[in-house]
């Protein structure tokens, strides 16, 4: 792990927020090949969630919302992690994370569990994991509100809009991908467990009593979707939770884990939130109007009422010509986790003529760059042929030009930050038109026609 955030900071991945000041705590700046490869990631899973599909439509709703939002989806009341801390060495810590049966047992630890402090800890409390902040310039309790922690809230509030304003029908899905905020107690693991990060989640929204094989169709796809970026099959596991400790909201949920170089974590979270979310939002909506912007966690919501599946939230379905509020399968991943899976994934070192060799090993569609053009010396013409063909290729995708240093050496360069091929223009370029071709991962070179490079490139990336 040490080895892979050196390199993603030496080589511009990621760097660590307000470095220039001390550094800030999780959060984190993706440098100009981290921004590439993450975008690549996110693109990676619209194109497979959206734009391939014709049951799902996109959206962007913004991070700032109304504060009933997270009053009704119970973010207010429940979205908190029991915290604990040391009156000795005054550490903070999550509960759970140095007790990992409290939820079950209920035992509160009661010494600090550094062996070098030992000291007295504080009873648990309750921490709400969401950022405050105040929408406009008076500060009361009104205008308090907060930075959405998920995603995935901004879709149940545009259910109707998206209804209204397309054709599509049950089943359907809407999918978005955008910051969320956690003010997590103990941040790390590089970006594994950041305050600030991207998500790309998807609520696919299905017939009750359809959505036992709704769960399944999308655990399935999603699995074919981390196999189709060349992750390794035997670091990824699908964890699927014990029925007595799915969340409130939850029937069924199973979590994507990647065996990470600090042990197994969670990707992605695929679960089945039944028709919670829409429910919770008709109970919000109707109890919007008593909100005189009190606490928030002072106020009631309006109850159940029994005309309730036919409330606003609830859709018509034409062929049944029936009402009724949709039942949701959520496969919510994070793309900063899923971006450290595929670099920690992707990390290798091997002997290449007695000297070990770093190659990020990335499947082609998510490498920053996706190839080199290099003159092998600075004269002859080969910078000139070099720039056309880098020209050629700039068009189409992120390239690189290097002139710079033993060829040996630019082909290292590249293999440190995954570019999959580079291009050599030589002596016999000038003569017959061939350039050399290297592979990253297998360091074989070939000759091809200069007039090919375009199309084979083409072909390793999109065929
Ligand atoms: P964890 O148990 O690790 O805190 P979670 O179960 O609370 O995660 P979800 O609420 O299911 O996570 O969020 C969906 C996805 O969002 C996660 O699978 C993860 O990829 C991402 N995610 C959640 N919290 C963070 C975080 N603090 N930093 C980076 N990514 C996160």
């Amino acid at each position: 792990m040490e080895k892979l955030v050196a390199l993603t900071k030496r080589r511009g991945f990621i760097f660590q927020s307000s470095e220039l000041y001390g550094g800030v705590n999780g959060a984190w700046d993706y440098g100009p090949l981290g921004v590439e490869l993450k975008r690549n990631v996110k693109d990676a899973w619209w194109k497979a969630m959206v734009r391939d599909r014709e049951d799902v439509v996109g959206l962007d709703s913004a991070i700032l919302m109304h504060p009933m939002v997270w009053r009704a989806s119970g973010h207010v009341a429940n979205f908190a992690d029991p915290m604990i801390d040391c009156k000795k060495c005054k550490k903070r810590y999550r509960v759970d994370e140095i007790q990992p049966d409290y939820e079950e047992t209920g035992i509160v630890p009661t010494q600090c569990p550094d062996p070098k402090c030992k000291g007295e800890l504080t009873p648990a409390r309750k921490f709400n994991l969401m950022f405050e902040t105040v929408l406009g310039p008076v500060a009361d309790s009104a205008n308090k509100t907060f930075l959405r922690p998920e995603t995935a809230q901004g879709i149940f509030a545009n259910f109707i809009n998206v209804t209204n304003s397309t054709r599509i029908k049950v089943p359907f899905g809407i999918a978005q991908v955008g910051k969320s905020f956690r003010n997590e107690i103990n941040p790390r693991n590089f970006t594994f467990r950041s305050r600030e990060f991207e998500q790309m989640e998807m609520e696919f929204f299905c017939k009750p009593g359809s959505d036992d094989q709704w769960f399944e169709y999308w655990v399935e796809e999603r699995k074919k979707w981390y196999a189709s970026l060349g992750i390794k099959m035997e670091k990824l596991r699908f964890r699927a939770h014990d029925k007595e400790k799915l969340s409130h909201y939850s029937k069924a949920t199973t979590d994507v884990e990647y065996q990470f170089p600090f042990g197994w974590g969670e990707l992605e979270g695929i679960a089945n939130r039944t028709d919670f979310d829409l429910r919770a939002h008709q109970i919000g909506m109707r109890s919007v109007g008593r909100w005189k912007g009190e606490e928030l966690q002072d106020f009631q919501l309006v109850d159940e009422d029994p005309e309730f599946a036919g409330g606003k939230l609830s859709y018509f379905d034409e062929e049944e010509k029936r009402r009724y509020i949709p039942y949701v399968i959520e496969p919510a991943a994070g793309a900063d986790r899923a971006t450290l899976a595929f670099l920690c994934d992707a990390y290798d070192e091997d002997d290449a003529g007695g000297e070990v060799r770093v190659v990020l090993r990335l499947h082609p569609r998510l490498a920053p760059v996706k190839a080199a053009i290099l003159p092998l010396v600075k004269k002859e013409g080969m910078p000139e042929r070099a720039r056309k063909l880098y020209d050629a290729l700039k068009k189409r995708w992120p390239v690189v030009y290097d002139e710079s240093a033993a060829v040996g050496r630019r082909y290292r360069r590249q293999d440190e930050i995954g570019t999959p091929f580079c291009f050599t223009i030589d002596g016999d370029t000038m003569k017959d038109g061939t350039v050399t071709m290297r592979e990253r991962d297998s360091m074989k070179q070939e000759r091809v026609s200069e007039d090919a490079v375009v199309r084979l490139v083409e072909e390793r990336l999109e065929g």
